[in-house]
């Protein structure tokens, strides 16, 4: 018998859990799904530039060898450009570090900082690989609120009261997955005013930084505070419509001196797995600098922004269901309400939809949210087909009982 390592007993990821499996099982038996479940954009036809992809393509012989640990220079510079015309001051090709995705990064950089017991800040809900990484690196998540009456900003007397001995770090994903959230300038100085009193190192999950709607303003936490050490991380999965590329990046800002040690840690683990795949790191100076503009799939008539509207619609004209309209990034984050809708077990709801409407979402709990009164939606297929997995919603919520 080969048994599982006893690290990964706390670490959860039901967002590709046990109603991922039942829509497999589905599928083999030869059931059509709609998955509205992962912000993949990809298989939604929503493809990356041929630019972007020519540059890669020519870049492939040239891509044989091994790179710098932290990846090829001119692709660091592009991230250095990327984020000094943004108003981030003082980065440097040195201080970026690429990754397989923002996700390796992510993993990296708690396993770096975290010994056994260590708390880190992170947000409910949360994009859960923020969660699952900090537990298998020993550490503890501590689960700060988003209000959803804040239109889903942190609470951030909450984040404060949270704040002991043992905190070593404060995540903050902003744009939010999964609520859409695009948080306040207001919001952010406060939270990174904890971390300043508290010695916090900020870890900026911004993946999702140019994906605004309705003219909201995305503020790097790098640009407001250049005093603090932050590591902000972006990467080519989602504006550029890359997520198989598995291509990333992060970058450090603020003073090096008091995380000196810390990044030799970040460096160690980064040479350690020689490099990030080569090929893929070069398609961030083809999207960086080659003025890849995703803002007309966002404004008015755009597709992202049709869908958005479209979803939302249909999401709250059904009884019970309420949902903020997203200001940022690929998903609605309905709210049944529980004095229509008795769920207590969302997981349950969701398998259950799945097998009677084959409709796939993602349950709220999967995302370290404490109630079972929320759903994720991803809007990235076309209008029709969130119509149909909408109306199908509505149809199995009419009726559904637990
Ligand atoms: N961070 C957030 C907030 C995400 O939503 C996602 C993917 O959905 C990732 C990171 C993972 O990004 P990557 O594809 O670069 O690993």
């Amino acid at each position: 018998m080969v048994s599982q390592a006893s690290r990964l007993a706390d670490v959860r990821y039901d967002i590709r859990g046990p109603v991922l499996q039942r829509a497999r099982e589905l599928e083999a038996q030869g059931h059509e799904i709609i998955k509205l479940n992962i912000g993949n954009p990809a298989p939604f036809g929503l493809f990356s530039p041929d630019a972007v992809l020519e540059h890669v393509t020519a870049s492939v012989a040239g891509s044989q060898g091994y790179s710098d640990a932290r990846g090829i220079l001119e692709a660091r510079e592009a991230v250095t450009r990327y984020y000094t015309r943004r108003g981030v001051h003082g980065v440097t090709p040195d201080h970026v570090y690429l990754g397989n995705g923002v996700s390796e990064l992510i993993v990296m950089s708690l396993q770096a900082l975290l010994n056994p017991g260590d708390e880190v800040l992170v947000p409910s809900p949360d994009y859960p690989l923020w969660t699952g990484a900090v537990s298998l690196c020993g550490g503890r998540a501590v689960h700060y609120r988003c209000a959803e009456d804040l239109d889903w900003n942190p609470d951030v007397e909450h984040v404060a009261s949270l704040v002991t001995p043992r905190t070593r770090a404060l995540v903050i994903i902003n744009p939010n997955n999964p609520t859409g959230a695009v948080y306040s300038r207001q919001t952010l100085l406060a939270l990174l005013d904890i971390a300043r009193r508290h010695d916090l190192l900020v870890l900026a999950d911004e993946i999702y930084d140019q994906i605004l709607f309705d003219g909201s303003v995305h503020y790097h936490v790098a640009e407001l505070a250049p005093d603090l050490p932050i590591l902000t991380l972006g990467g080519m999965s989602k504006t550029y419509r890359l997520a198989g590329f598995r291509s990333g990046w992060l970058v450090v800002t603020g003073p090096r001196e008091p995380i000196a040690e810390y990044l030799e840690g970040l460096e160690l683990l980064g040479n350690m797995r020689m490099c990030p795949n080569v090929p893929a790191q070069h398609a961030i100076p083809a999207a960086l600098d080659g003025g890849i503009d995703i803002t007309p799939l966002l404004l008015p008539g755009g597709r992202l922004r049709d869908q958005r509207d479209h979803a939302w619609e249909l999401l709250t004209a059904i009884p019970g269901v309420e949902c903020y309209k997203p200001a940022g990034a690929l998903y609605l984050f309905p709210r049944l309400d529980p004095e229509v809708h008795k769920i207590s077990d969302d997981q349950r709801m969701c398998i259950d939809l799945l097998e009677q409407q084959h409709v796939l979402l993602t349950h709220g709990t999967g995302f370290n949210l404490p109630s079972t009164d929320h759903l994720r939606v991803v809007f990235l297929a076309p209008v029709e087909t969130l119509a149909d997995a909408i109306g199908r919603l509505g149809t199995f919520l009419a009726t559904y009982r637990q």
